[in-house]
């Protein structure tokens, strides 16, 4: 392979990332489907308080985050308890209603719950089989 060629094959890899990396933050920040319909837990890493927002709320706290932040990441949000900006995306539990944020889920699937171990992921998973 000479070098235009190499250079030709970086180009498609670079673009290719970062087609891949718009496709997955458009996914992520939901502004076309909902995974969680509704509602929004949010989880604070710092004092563990966790609370919901509704899907409206949330849209406007998040517009309002990005447009201080110019980012399409998810912005740090203050947390209404201890004022830390460390709330995070949680997911909260179908079967016992804790809210959990998806990095404290230990188990095999990201939304396993840490207090009673359902995960909606595997229940799914089981009914696939
Ligand atoms: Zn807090
Ligand atoms: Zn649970």
């Amino acid at each position: 392979m000479d070098d235009k060629a190499k250079s030709i094959v970086k180009v498609v890899v670079i673009v290719g990332c970062l087609i891949a990396a718009v496709v997955i933050t458009a996914k992520y920040t939901n502004f076309g489907g909902n995974p969680y319909e509704g509602e929004r837990p949010l989880k604070c890493t710092s004092c563990s308080y966790s609370y919901v927002l509704d899907a409206e709320q949330y849209k406007e706290l998040v517009n309002e985050k990005q447009a201080e932040t110019i980012s399409f990441q998810l912005p740090p949000i203050d947390c209404p308890e201890c004022g830390e900006q460390a709330v995070v995306r949680a997911t909260k539990c179908k079967k016992c209603g804790s809210i959990f944020a998806l990095e404290e889920a230990g188990g095999k699937f990201e939304d396993e719950c840490p207090e009673c171990g359902y995960s909606e992921a595997a229940e799914r998973f089981k009914k696939k089989k």
